[in-house]
């Protein structure tokens, strides 16, 4: 019976599946070096994206979601990395669906997530500061309850989504003299805000469509029931809460990449000549790409039983950290072995491995850093 039921999950997520890659070629992928070019995606492509109910497809249905499982989620992410479509920042948008759905209250969850289900708001979330990245009880932005309101003042950097985001998940000090129980999550409507600003749009090594920008806040007014989870100082709480989920797919995309690197770079060595004769049948391009397939095998195996722990509510902080920094340490170094086997034409931005080098490196800085990771590991030893 469980056998049966199993394979019926796996055929409906391949048909699933088959759904989004089409959908990802013919919608999202021929616009990618476009949005490379204007560092941001269109906001027509986040309806589009919503229309097919790919958004927050693990949100319920009664909240505009697909009512979906986690493996569906991991199926989008997935599709958009093959696709090399890495400007489309469903990441930190699905993020902040997942904080409304475990703290919002009712009104907040109805308040926001029909709207983000159909790609009318995007959402940010926003911890880092310029002089508080690793060390989130370091943040500064302030904010001070005055009757019915916040008073946020502060800035925030490297926030994916900044540019577009309708609406941010911010994470401020509500009481700097607390410590850890001082911290707090606020959302955060930019639209038509008083002292909300968006710099500019950060200049990056990869990953050029994502919007990713500097935050300032000066003596912008919040609603005070736009707290999240009730009451104040359960920020930092909720953020590790949550960052199993974040790492979980930043782990994810990380799988993926391995797999298409290892699929295109087979491709290309079966095609290209040297010495007479294709490069595949060349010893050292076997045994290259035969230890890069080995990886993409582990990996997958890891990833896979990450996914189902995500879903059995069974994973843990170290698990989510061990998947974290070793796919993300793996896919730089694949995607590394992979461009070599490509040669000159690995360097040059027509093949797809050379913007899969420069998406990947700030795998192993976002998320947490891979050092953070391994602290964490270690903390549970
Ligand atoms: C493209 C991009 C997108 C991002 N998107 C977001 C976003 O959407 N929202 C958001 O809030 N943030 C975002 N970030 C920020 C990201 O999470 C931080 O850059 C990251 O957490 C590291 O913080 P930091 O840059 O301040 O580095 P630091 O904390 O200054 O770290 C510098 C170095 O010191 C090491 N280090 C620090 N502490 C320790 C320690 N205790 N032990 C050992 N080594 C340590 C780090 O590992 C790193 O190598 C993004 C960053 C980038 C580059």
């Amino acid at each position: 019976m469980a056998g049966e039921r199993q394979r019926a999950m796996a055929a409906e997520l391949a048909a699933f599946r088959d759904a989004v890659r089409r959908f990802v070629e013919a919608e999202l992928a021929p616009h990618e070096a476009r949005w490379g070019r204007q560092q941001h995606v269109d906001r027509d492509a986040w309806r589009a994206v919503g229309g097919m109910g790919l958004l927050l497809a693990d949100v319920p249905e009664r909240y505009g979601g697909a009512g979906a499982t986690f493996a569906h989620e991991c199926v989008v992410f997935e599709e958009l990395q093959r696709a090399n479509v890495t400007s489309f920042g469903k990441h930190v948008h699905s993020i902040v669906a997942h904080y409304l759905l475990d703290y919002g209250s009712e009104a907040q969850k109805m308040r926001w997530l029909p709207k983000m289900a159909r790609g009318e708001m995007i959402a940010a979330i926003a911890m880092s500061e310029p002089g508080a990245g690793s060390d989130l009880q370091g943040v500064r932005t302030r904010a001070v309850r005055q009757g019915d309101e916040y008073v946020v003042d502060g800035s925030k950097t490297f926030i994916s989504n900044g540019f577009l985001a309708d609406l941010v998940c911010l994470v401020v000090k509500t009481d700097p003299a607390a410590g850890a129980k001082g911290v707090s999550l606020l959302m955060v409507e930019t639209a038509n805000l008083p002292g909300y600003r968006c710099g500019r749009i950060l200049d990056k090594v990869g990953m050029h469509g994502q919007d990713t920008a500097e935050l300032f806040f000066d003596g912008v007014r919040v609603p005070a029931e736009n707290l999240l989870g009730g009451e104040q100082g359960r920020g930092f709480y909720q953020l590790m809460q949550q960052l199993p989920w974040e790492r979980t797919i930043v782990a994810v995309a990380a799988v993926a990449a391995i797999e298409r690197a290892v699929e295109l770079t087979t491709e290309y060595v079966r095609q290209r000549q040297a010495f007479g004769r294709p490069l595949i049948e060349m010893q050292n391009t076997r045994f290259r790409l035969a230890e890069c397939r080995t990886v993409a095998h582990v990996a997958r195996v890891f990833i896979d039983d990450c996914i189902e722990r995500v879903m059995d509510g069974t994973i843990d902080a170290a698990t989510a950290s061990m998947a974290k920094w070793w796919t993300t340490e793996q896919q730089c170094r694949v995607i590394d072995e992979c461009l070599q086997l490509f040669g000159g034409y690995g360097y040059m931005m027509d093949y797809p491995i050379g913007k899969m080098y420069a998406d990947a490196r700030v795998q192993k800085i976002y998320g947490g850093t891979n050092e953070i990771m391994k602290e964490l590991i270690a903390r549970s030893l």
